[in-house]
């Protein structure tokens, strides 16, 4: 209530102001995350996880999605144009087309406590994905990801219940997976940290590739992933967590981080 609404002289109204009236359900968040997925997707391209209107990625706010749009350059992407999906898909918002692969995203949401899930094209996973059956413990690293491996799933076209089926299995205990001559998914309980996963799957292609390229990788054993295991958790104790690309964070899927 303005300062200026009453006389002057007048008596204080006998109640206090009533509380603001509540923002339309998730309104503010929805908008966030409208923001979050046009400036992601700006990065997604800046770093080359994919090219043109490839990939997307999308946010869960209650029982609504937020997603980026079906064929259109990342640098085109305005937050008018993100879609607004209800649980069954139907387009609340956003003048962008849905996007083919909606089922999958959906698929995990309904599966895991994702909260965000990030989708590309990203070179070396597409490339390891079509000589390989996982990723494996080439860095420990990999634990940050769920398990000692990042596996592949068949290939099956795109857009298909098929394709969020293989999905959801090779995601089984882990936070990404690679799409068999497709890309990665990954996930995660925002889409920071759905963003990062994204990348450290790429990253490790990456060491894959060139190390299969220099000769024969050697793979961290069990005991070996046990042993990091435990020093991330005595670092942790301690406060002093890992570096960036350590596994001081690893959880488990449907772990702590639910
Ligand atoms: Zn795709």
């Amino acid at each position: 209530m303005p300062p200026d609404s009453s006389p002057p002289g007048s008596a204080p109204p006998p109640d206090p102001a009533p509380p603001p009236e509540p923002a339309p359900a998730g309104g503010l968040a929805i908008a966030a995350a409208q923001a979050a997925i046009v400036s992601y997707g700006q990065r997604m391209a800046a770093d080359r996880l994919v090219v043109g209107a490839a990939g997307n990625l999308s946010i869960r706010v209650g029982d609504i999605i937020v997603m980026s749009p079906s064929g259109m350059n990342y640098d085109q992407v305005t937050m008018d144009s993100v879609n607004v999906l209800d649980a069954s898909g139907a387009i609340l918002s956003g003048t962008g087309r849905r996007s083919s692969e909606w089922p999958m995203h959906r698929r995990l949401y309904d599966l895991t406590p994702a909260r965000a899930v990030v989708h590309t094209h990203s070179p070396f996973s597409v490339a390891i994905g079509t000589v390989a059956d996982e990723i494996p413990a080439v860095h420990y690293s990999i634990l940050q990801l769920g398990g000692a491996t990042v596996r592949v799933a068949p290939y099956t076209t795109f857009g298909s219940d098929g394709l969020a089926g293989h999905a959801a299995a090779a995601l089984d205990g882990r936070f990404a997976a690679l799409l068999q001559n497709h890309g990665m998914i990954a996930y995660g309980s925002s889409i920071g940290q759905a963003y990062d996963r994204a990348l450290l799957v790429e990253w490790l292609a990456e060491v894959y590739w060139r190390a299969r390229l220099a000769g024969t990788p050697r793979i961290l054993d069990a005991a070996e992933l046990e042993a990091v295991t435990q020093a991330a958790r005595q670092h942790r104790y301690r406060g002093a967590g890992e570096d960036a690309q350590g596994p001081a964070d690893a959880g488990r899927p449907g772990g702590p981080e639910t």
